[in-house]
């Protein structure tokens, strides 16, 4: 591995050469199947002939003119997830953390464009993740990522997920709005309940408090609709995504009522690349197969396929496993032997996976995988769970 590159990941030495669907190829020619899907980006799997074809067409054509001037591409893409949401406005970015920056700003303007920036406190959850931005990292606490890192952006108030009580006993007359990812994704897989979420609604609205979800892992048909939190048949203020919008190409996005967007004027917010020609053609791409007839029931029905043959194997397999968490295609394993051994040994074994917290590996397959693929990874489960209960 080349030392050009700035160590801070703790990389796998391993790298690919191409992709095609859920498969991923070595130079050598070794097939990986990809559970990981780029941390549940790949939501199209590797190499969709409609996003290449996307990106070709646009390619040729214009890449990047900045947001001076009219993104007809953006409109379209705008407009479309406004209709295909709770929605009125959206701002793209380049990137996840960017879209929660995005929202966390436009939360604290909202109030001080209607005469009260004394409100600009977010409530957070404990093991959160909003990516790695300053104030990203010191809206999701994790002191490890904020070690050395000098002082944080002020201004969030943590509570424990899923603890109402303790949620309410945080609000005060500073507090702007509650941030929350409906599913957390590095935190373990942990899904909020659906009371949860809609307690957070009658929360927000006795207190006049945003509610902004992060959706940049759960969101995009990831769990079998369009956003997760659909599920709760509430609506956010704002939402935050990114991962799964773009398939592979970076884009994100962050989105909100008229009410909440209502001090988002001219001159308040930029980016010079966001939303540029090339990731909106490939955005649309994307949200063209998401919102195809019976896309998303294809995507519940695979999920419900997967977690039930999931839930077989933690039961066969109760001494390396504790239980299945999650929720559609973002699905959790929590481990009773270092994850981190498990996860090896699915690789070893051909099957790509990642780590979350609270010893849990992540499966994040492509939207579009079938039985076949299941079947496969399951089988390749099963071999990792002999090897490592004969090795005990
Ligand atoms: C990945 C992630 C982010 C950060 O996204 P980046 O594109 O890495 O900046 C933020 N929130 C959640 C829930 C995520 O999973």
């Amino acid at each position: 591995m080349s030392d050009a590159v700035m160590p801070t990941y703790a990389r796998i030495d391993l790298a690919f050469e191409r992709g095609e669907g859920p498969y991923l190829y070595t130079a050598e020619n070794r097939r990986y199947l990809d559970f990981a899907g780029g941390i549940a980006v790949n939501s199209l799997g590797h190499s969709h002939p409609k996003l290449v074809a996307a990106l070709e067409e646009q390619g040729r054509k214009l890449w990047h003119v900045s947001n001076l001037y009219r993104i007809t591409g953006g409109e379209t893409l705008a407009e479309r997830l406004v209709a295909n949401s709770f929605a009125d406005k959206v701002f793209f970015t380049n990137s996840g953390t960017e879209a929660l920056e995005g929202a966390i700003k436009l939360a604290r303007k909202y109030h001080s464009h209607n005469g009260n920036p004394q409100k600009y406190r977010i409530i957070t959850c404990d093991s959160a993740f909003h990516g790695r931005t300053m104030t990203a990292l010191s809206a999701a606490g994790n002191a490890k990522h904020l070690d050395g890192f000098g002082p944080q952006t002020p201004g969030f108030d943590h509570v424990a997920f899923e603890n109402l009580n303790e949620l309410r006993a945080a609000i005060g007359d500073e507090t702007a709005a509650i941030m929350v990812e409906p599913i957390q994704g590095e935190g373990g897989i942990r899904a909020a309940s659906m009371d949860f979420l809609k307690d957070l609604r009658t929360v927000c609205d006795e207190f006049g408090l945003l509610l902004i979800f992060d959706e940049v892992q759960c969101g995009n048909g990831r769990t079998g609709k369009l956003f997760a939190h659909e599920w709760a048949d509430i609506e956010p203020d704002v939402l935050a995504t990114a991962k799964g919008l773009g398939g592979g190409f970076p884009m994100g996005a962050f989105m909100a009522t008229n009410k909440a967007a209502a001090g988002m004027v001219p001159g308040t917010h930029g980016s010079t690349y966001g939303g540029n020609p090339l990731a909106m053609a490939i955005g649309n791409a994307v949200l063209d197969v998401l919102l195809e007839d019976g896309f998303m029931e294809s995507v519940i029905s695979i999920s419900d396929y997967t977690r039930t043959k999931l839930e077989n194997l933690v039961a066969n397999n109760p001494a390396i496993f504790e239980e299945v968490r999650g929720a559609g295609l973002m699905l959790g394993l929590k481990c009773r032997v270092p994850n981190t051994d498990v996860i090896a040994a699915m690789r070893e074994g051909g099957l790509l996976s990642v780590g979350a917290a609270d010893n849990v590996i992540r499966l994040l397959p492509p939207l579009v995988i079938e039985r076949s693929h299941v079947d496969e990874a399951i089988a390749i489960l099963e071999d990792v769970c002999k090897g490592m209960s004969q090795a005990a």
